[in-house]
């Protein structure tokens, strides 16, 4: 299996990016990433002066799929997350949602074993582990991997986990596709600004569709169907959200978009991914089991 190295990673997704490989669509590639703080952090005693805060964020790639081209789509399904033995948290002045409140930085190492996160000797936090930024190359100015888009990146949704298929709008011929900041665990928010952060070795299938497009991020799992969007605030990203929902499933079911608001309204669920990046992301969650008797594919 063709493997990406975590060395030489990007801080912005970029078309402008120099792709480490080249691959044709159907590609399964196993990529090496480090935590969101390029393993900079290996001790509690860690300090924010000593961190080199421009190695935020690396992703690892990009990868240029053969074949993409604007106005397709790149599927990304996520094969296999295998973690790193050690996670680490910090909190700073200024940063979540009560980066007012905190007074010094403050980080915490947080040991993996046996399939829990040691929080401390009497909290042993189950694994939920995720990947925070994952996209690709946007189609004007770069955009660091810190933040979310259209293009995906810095989405820090729990449900991009393994089993989990990705639609991206291709923006750039080759998409220029990168992941990084996997979390061992996260909830719905990140609401101190940082997941368990850890390096991680993740493997994906990357494929082209042609002769469909998105505006957004689309995530596929078992059970359902979700439009990821973020914006500067919530309640902008959740109304987008809805929004795309409803364009996805408006040529799948006949219905006019009075009925769909219904639908929508009286099954889908919206949450929140995260309320701590320079944009927000929320979801919508829309249950496949509604759509049994129209389809039983999300991409004709
Ligand atoms: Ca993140
Ligand atoms: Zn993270």
């Amino acid at each position: 299996m063709l493997k990406i190295s975590r060395e030489n990673p990007i801080y912005a997704f970029s078309k402008e990016n120099q792709p480490v490989a080249y691959v044709d669509s159907g590609t399964q590639v196993e990529i090496e990433t480090y935590d969101c703080f390029e393993n900079q952090i290996t001790s509690n005693d860690a300090s924010y002066q000593g961190l080199d805060w421009d190695k935020v964020n690396p992703a690892s790639g990009p990868i240029y799929v053969n074949g993409a081209e604007v106005g397709d789509v790149l599927v990304v399904t996520i094969d296999k997350i295998e973690l790193d033995h050690q996670g680490v948290m910090s909190v700073s002045p200024g940063m979540g949602l009560l980066g007012e409140k905190i007074k010094e930085f403050e980080a915490k190492m947080i040991p993996i074993k046996d399939g829990k996160a040691i929080f401390n000797d009497k909290i042993e936090i189950p694994l939920n582990p995720m990947i925070g930024v994952i996209g690709v190359a946007p189609k004007d100015e770069p955009v660091s991997c810190g933040t979310p888009g259209s293009h995906g990146g810095n989405m820090d949704n729990k449900m991009i986990t393994t089993g989990t298929i990705l639609y991206f709008p291709v923006e750039t011929a080759g998409a220029m596709f990168a992941l990084g900041d996997l979390h061992a665990a996260m909830g719905d928010g990140e609401v101190g600004v940082t997941g368990i952060e850890i390096a991680a070795k993740v493997t994906v299938t990357l494929k082209v569709i042609k002769g469909v497009s998105l505006k957004n991020p689309l995530l596929e799992n078992e059970n359902s169907v979700v439009t990821i969007a973020s914006a500067a605030t919530l309640d902008e990203a959740v109304k987008r959200s809805v929004e795309d929902m409803i364009e996805l499933l408006q040529p799948k079911m006949d219905m006019s978009f009075n009925e769909l608001n219904m639908l929508c309204s009286a099954v889908g669920q919206t949450e929140i991914c995260q309320v701590v990046d320079p944009l927000l992301t929320a979801r919508f969650v829309f249950p496949k089991w509604v759509l049994h008797n129209y389809t039983d594919r999300i991409f004709a």
